[in-house]
Formats: structure tokens, C-alpha cells, sequence
């Protein structure tokens, strides 16, 4: 496998973590995951937005333009020939002596790591488990950092329970999934969660909200819902880079509908994939 350091491809297997790297010492970091289809990166240019918003927030330089991390991307799939992958970028905040207090010239260290991903176009077809779990996570959800502790537990709770996702709870609120964005159709109507320090914006989530709903003629309404009203719905999905648009036919002991993908989110998935072929080709 290969990866990018600092704008050079390297061999995985090359030893590369420095032990004071603040990425590794507290996670003080941000990354991004795009997705590759047909050879071309999907919807490169929000990631990249998102990953200067995160850099923004943490105060970490952007030391790369746009137009340098696009061709990084460029290389990684080029020189692993994979057609259909997932590329992974993290920037640190650099290398020096363990404090807490950001050092002053902090030179950020960019890594990317680039694997085969397809979708899984079966479990789409069946639908799959959720089941709901605490969120306790910290207050900067927006930010896409790599301290993923809370997510992590959360998506563990979930796998223990059989679930393909876990779906957080926040003060009674449901937020978003452990990596992933959570949707409900409702009266045939879309509800999430709205855009704010709990939730991260997903570049899918905009999608489904900017291109896919209006093409459908779906009304979206960003506001929060319960666990009682959630399981009320008549389909509920989660959306991320990986997952794409994935079905939720039950959650926790209770069946979705009729416990099978609803027409809304086949719909949606239809979309998405129409989407696709449109911006990187069949
Ligand atoms: N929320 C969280 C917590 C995530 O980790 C992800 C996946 N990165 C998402 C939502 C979905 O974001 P996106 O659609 O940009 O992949």
C-alpha cells in the first residue's frame, strides 16, 4: 500500500510517525476522506472547504493550495492505479516537545493514505441495523478533527449490539451517526439535524439537501428530533463519503416502516448514484 508525506509518495511500510507529532501525542489534527469513483475524486473541492474550515477553527496554517492538494489526490491515484477507493488526508499540527499550548512555527505535517472502497450495494438493497447510543462526544462536533474517541465508542456500542450504525443521542436530541449523517422521512417530508457545533456538516448531508431533495421534489426540514419521533418515521438512512445514502430498516428492537428500504431513500440513492456518474463519469 502507499500513502503521501508531506507531498511525496511513499511505501505504508516506511516508518514515518515521529513521536512528538502533536497528531500523535494528543490528536491535535484535522482529516478529510474523499471518495474516488472511476478514477476521479467526488466532490473534492467541499472536502477541501471543509478540511481549510476545520484548519480555520484550530488555528493549524494551510500550507497547501487548493490546486497542490487536488493534485496529491491526482497522484495517489494514479500511482495505485485503484479506480474506485477512498483517499485519506490528515494534517497535523507539526513535530515538537510535548506541551499543551500550540509552539510557535509549527511547520503541519500532511499525510494520505489512498484504499479500494466499493459501496455495499447489498446492504443498501436490504437495508441495514442502527441502534442508538449516548452522544459524548465534546462541543466542536463541526470540526473535523482526528480525535474520534467519542465516535469511536459509540460506533463499538453499536457494533457490540450487531448494529451497521450507531446513532447518537445528545440531551434527548438525536444528532448524527458515529460517522455519518442521519436523515428520517417523516409525512414524506426529510428531517435532520440542523447545521451547528453538534453535528459535522457532511458533504453527503449537502448533497442530499442542495441537489437530491430539490430534484425530487422533497422538502427538507433541519431540526431537532427525538428518539420517539425518529422511530416514528417511515424510512430512516445515514449519509457519509463511504456509506453514501445507507438504510436503516431497525433500530435497536424496533423495525423502521415496514423493515424494508422506503421508496423516499431509494429514491435518494438512485439520485446519488445519477450524481455521481454525472460529476466523475460511469
Ligand atoms: N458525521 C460524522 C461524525 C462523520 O465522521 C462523517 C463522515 N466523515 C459524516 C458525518 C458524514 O460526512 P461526509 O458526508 O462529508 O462524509
Amino acid at each position: 500500500p502507499i500513502g503521501l508525506l508531506d507531498g511525496r509518495i511513499i511505501d505504508l511500510n516506511e516508518k514515518i510517525v515521529e513521536m512528538e507529532d502533536r497528531g500523535y501525542q494528543f490528536g491535535d489534527g484535522v482529516y478529510e476522506v474523499t471518495r474516488v469513483y472511476n478514477g476521479k475524486p467526488f466532490a473534492l473541492k467541499p472536502h477541501m472547504d471543509r478540511l481549510y474550515r476545520s484548519l480555520r477553527e484550530l488555528k493549524i496554517p494551510a500550507v497547501y493550495t487548493f490546486e497542490e492538494l487536488a493534485s496529491f489526490h491526482e497522484r495517489l491515484i494514479a500511482e495505485s492505479g485503484y479506480t474506485d477507493a477512498a483517499v485519506y488526508l490528515q494534517i497535523t499540527r507539526g513535530v515538537a516537545p510535548r506541551a499543551h499550548a500550540f509552539p510557535e512555527n509549527m511547520v503541519p505535517r500532511l499525510t494520505m493514505t489512498i484504499r479500494p472502497s466499493k459501496t455495499n450495494v447489498e446492504l443498501q438493497t436490504s437495508g441495514a441495523k442502527g441502534a442508538f447510543v449516548p452522544d459524548v462526544r465534546w462541543l466542536r462536533c463541526d470540526i473535523k478533527s482526528i480525535n474520534l474517541l467519542g465516535n469511536l465508542l459509540a460506533k463499538q456500542r453499536g457494533k457490540e449490539t450487531g448494529a451497521f450504525e450507531a446513532v447518537q443521542i445528545r440531551d434527548g436530541i438525536v444528532t448524527e451517526g458515529s460517522s455519518s449523517n442521519f436523515f428520517i422521512v417523516k409525512d414524506g417530508v426529510l428531517w435532520t439535524h440542523p447545521v451547528s457545533n453538534l453535528i459535522l456538516r457532511g458533504v453527503t448531508r449537502t448533497i442530499i439537501i442542495d441537489q437530491l431533495a430539490p430534484k425530487l421534489g422533497l422538502t427538507v426540514i433541519e431540526k431537532g428530533f427525538d428518539q420517539a419521533f425518529a422511530l416514528k418515521a417511515e424510512e430512516t438512512f445515514v449519509s457519509g463519503t463511504n456509506t453514501e445514502i445507507m438504510p436503516l430498516v431497525r433500530i435497536d428492537a424496533a423495525t423502521v416502516g415496514d423493515g424494508r428500504p422506503g421508496p423516499v431513500t431509494r429514491k435518494l440513492i438512485e439520485a446519488y448514484n445519477e450524481f455521481v456518474i454525472k460529476e466523475c463519469g460511469a
